[in-house]
């Protein structure tokens, strides 16, 4: 154990907290020092479980602590992460980071002045399905995500765009290194008040246009990512882990997969079509994420999705919205 480990708190251990609790017990070096949860019942089961210490009251939490991990309903993430970044403490925001734009603005602000740091928690982000794609220099002409999931009450509380598809959103940021230039979307409401089904087509300054689709009533999981561009076209499976490249060259050695046994010869060029597997390295997201976070706090590594990051997804999910209602009206 480090001379002086960190000491993390978690708030909020619902369905995603009581994880963020198990992988803090089981980090090296550092101390999960309690957890604080507005359901009684519910702290008491995770901190039984995990044996934890529950803390009765959020402020005599935080005062313990240096960071927390925040994984409340999203509604209350900005008024609880405003309270932590005032009294100094790093902070790992579920996503999406805030319900608007403003919560996050002011979130970064209060982060600047203090000196603490915002983490969001776009997992997919560490899925190791779309890290296999970083060898490859992705500059994608077109991009097409599909995201289908069962129904579940559980994040009902705000539309599909923001509960869902802002994990594509963000994966899309990260891929497009362009300004958002124009943004169609359509939706429909199925089981609840809000959008259960969306669709957004969006336009980037470099030319890339990005195809979403989003339902969360679906029979099956689906998770699926193809990019394509001059000479590579990737397709990535998030939820089964696998990672397909096929790229066009002109030379190949006799050890490479190839596709075409015979070259495409085109004006006397003779291209083939090259096959690559990835080897996908099977890890937890989430421990991930929270290792990173960890690392952030010591000053060796940077937050994967930062509060900046964050609050583009936000934006752009936002106008996606904004846009289906319209639409609606
Ligand atoms: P949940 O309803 O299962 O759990 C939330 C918990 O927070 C509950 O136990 C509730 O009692 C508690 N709570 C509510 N208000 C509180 C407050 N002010 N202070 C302390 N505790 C409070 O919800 P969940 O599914 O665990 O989702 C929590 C957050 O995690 C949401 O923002 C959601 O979007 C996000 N989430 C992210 C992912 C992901 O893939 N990264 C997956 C699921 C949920």
């Amino acid at each position: 154990m480090k001379k002086n480990p960190i000491k993390l708190g978690v708030i909020g251990v619902g369905h995603l907290g009581q994880h963020h609790v198990k992988h803090y017990c089981s980090i090296k070096d550092i101390t999960l020092v309690g957890l604080f949860d507005t359901d009684e019942k519910q702290a008491l089961k995770i901190s039984k479980q995990y044996n934890i210490p529950i803390f009765d009251n959020l402020n005599k939490l935080i005062s313990s602590v240096d960071a927390v991990s925040i994984v409340t309903p999203t509604i209350h993430h900005a008024e609880v992460a405003e309270y932590c970044l005032k009294m100094k403490k790093h902070v790992f925001i579920e996503k999406p980071i805030t319900s608007t734009i403003r919560e996050a603005e002011n979130l970064i602000e209060i982060a600047k002045n203090k000196k603490k740091i915002i983490q969001v928690g776009h997992i997919e982000r560490l899925n190791p399905a779309l890290r296999a794609l970083e060898p490859y220099q992705i500059k994608p002409a077109f991009i097409e995500f599909q995201r289908l999931a069962p129904y579940s009450e559980r994040g009902t509380d705000v539309p599909v765009v923001l509960d869902k598809m802002i994990h594509d959103i963000d994966i899309l940021l990260s891929l497009v290194n362009a300004n958002v230039d124009s943004i169609e979307a359509s939706g429909l409401s199925i089981l609840t008040e809000s959008i259960d089904i969306a669709h957004a087509r969006i336009k980037f300054s470099n030319g890339c246009v990005a195809s979403i689709m989003s339902s969360r009533i679906s029979k099956n999981e689906v998770r699926k990512i193809k990019t394509f561009q001059q000479n590579l076209y990737t397709t990535i499976d998030l939820y089964k882990g696998l990672t397909e490249i096929y790229k066009i060259e002109n030379n190949i050695n006799s050890n490479q997969d190839y596709l075409l046994k015979v070259p495409f010869d085109y004006n006397g060029t003779k291209k083939h079509i090259i096959y690559e597997k990835p080897e996908i390295i099977k890890e937890d997201a989430l421990r991930l994420e929270l290792i990173n976070f960890i690392y952030s706090i010591e000053g060796t590594e940077k937050p994967i999705v930062s509060g900046e990051a964050g609050r583009d997804a936000l934006a752009v999910a936002i106008e996606i919205q904004e846009k289906i209602t319209e639409g609606i009206k």
